[in-house]
């Protein structure tokens, strides 16, 4: 005879009970299996359309023949590398399982019951979900009405104030996901003045090298001098096209740095991510090539949308997110029945948007006729 299964969400630490998990993108496999379609558009999870640099891809081949030997838990030569990129010492640098494992450990480490985070409405998902697995409170602070510059972004000064009102953490999209949204050198360093040191500053700069093609977009990672509580986190997972190797870093106060080496796993970053995520440093005309497809094609994307007569956010990443209006799920449907997944953004409390990352100029122009012909009401 079976026991009686307690609830377990009562047994759950009360930041996990009441936590609602991070939601992905549907895989390319999931829709084939669910719609029983063959040709299957991914627009959904801002991955690079050119996939892994060559060269990375190598290198993490010739790491999986290693696979019986553990990781270099300090990963002394990816470290290093990072080190040289930004001119750092390597001891500034802690080593992640993608960036969302970098901002778990942020959270691990300054984050605790009674304690609060501050983030933005509409801000990238992985802050309030890290914030509230501490247990710790968040502040959320509303965004710029849909009428300003940057709409749904940052409001700056009102995040600054917050801080100021006993935080110990204020999370910083620049550019943010899901809304493309960006600060400019100035409203950003306006900021970190006035965000107390005793509050942790980071500012995720997991979408960097696209954002650095904009003018007046600040690289905060030259400021770390300047702002000892600044935490700088980056990602091979956008333009490194490595998100499914999985590997992030934060940049940081060597004393931070070693604070959250504490709470890191000793092995989170596996032997082929650290060996990719080396030669993909190295091969600057992928990453060149890759800034400039993007740049070309969200302009591209940006018309056709515009075209169909959608108005597009303003973007610095490598996706665009427009308002489809109250039939934005019904939209997300028919889309998903011609083979094309987008990111439903419901769950940022956007829920008449859709944000589609920038393909291949092939995938893009598959996205934008299958809107065509889904918004026309016309038959899958
Ligand atoms: C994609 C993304 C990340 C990166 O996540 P990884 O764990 O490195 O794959 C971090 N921050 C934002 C805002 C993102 O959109």
């Amino acid at each position: 005879m079976a026991a009686t299964q307690p609830d377990f969400s009562t047994l759950a630490q009360a930041g996990v009970a009441g936590l609602a998990p991070y939601e992905p993108g549907k895989p390319i496999e999931t829709l084939r299996r669910e719609y029983g379609v063959r040709e299957v558009v991914k627009l959904a999870s801002n991955e690079n359309p050119l996939g892994p640099s060559p060269r990375a891809a190598e290198a993490a081949a010739e790491a999986a023949r290693e696979a019986h030997r553990y990781p270099d838990g300090n990963g002394f030569e990816l470290k290093a590398a990072i080190g040289a990129r930004h001119q750092i010492d390597p001891a500034c640098v802690t080593l992640g399982n993608g960036s969302n494992d970098v901002l778990a450990l942020i959270a691990q480490t300054f984050l605790a019951p009674g304690r609060q985070a501050v983030f933005s409405a509409h801000a990238f998902a992985v802050y309030p979900i890290v914030t509230q697995a501490a247990g710790a409170q968040a502040s959320v602070v509303a965004a710029q009405p849909s009428s300003a510059h940057q709409p749904y972004g940052h409001d700056l000064p009102a995040m600054a104030a917050a801080a100021e009102s006993g935080a110990h953490v204020a999370f910083v999209a620049n550019p943010n996901n899901p809304t493309g949204t960006w600060e400019g050198e100035e409203a950003l360093r306006q900021f970190l003045d006035r965000v107390p040191l005793s509050v942790i500053a980071v500012v995720d700069e997991a979408y960097f090298e696209y954002g650095a093609a904009e003018a007046g977009y600040p690289d905060a990672s030259r400021w770390l001098d300047a702002y000892p509580n600044l935490v700088v986190t980056r990602s091979f997972s956008k333009v490194h096209g490595l998100a499914g190797l999985r590997v992030g870093y934060a940049l940081s106060h060597p004393d931070v740095a070693e604070l959250m080496n504490r709470v890191r796993q000793p092995f989170n970053c596996s032997a082929p991510a650290q060996a990719a995520a080396v030669a993909s440093l190295a091969d600057a005309e992928f990453l060149e090539r890759s800034v400039a497809l993007n740049s070309e094609q969200r302009e591209l994307l940006r018309a056709g949308l515009e075209g169909l007569g959608y108005r597009p956010l303003p973007s610095a990443g490598n996706f665009l997110t427009f308002d489809a209006g109250p039939e934005a799920a019904n939209l997300n449907e028919q889309l998903l029945r011609r083979g094309v997944i987008v990111r439903p953004v419901d769950a940022y409390q956007l829920p008449n948007h859709l944000r589609v990352s920038v393909g291949t100029p092939a995938e893009n122009r598959t996205f934008l006729g299958a809107l065509a012909a889904a918004a026309g009401g016309g038959a899958a």
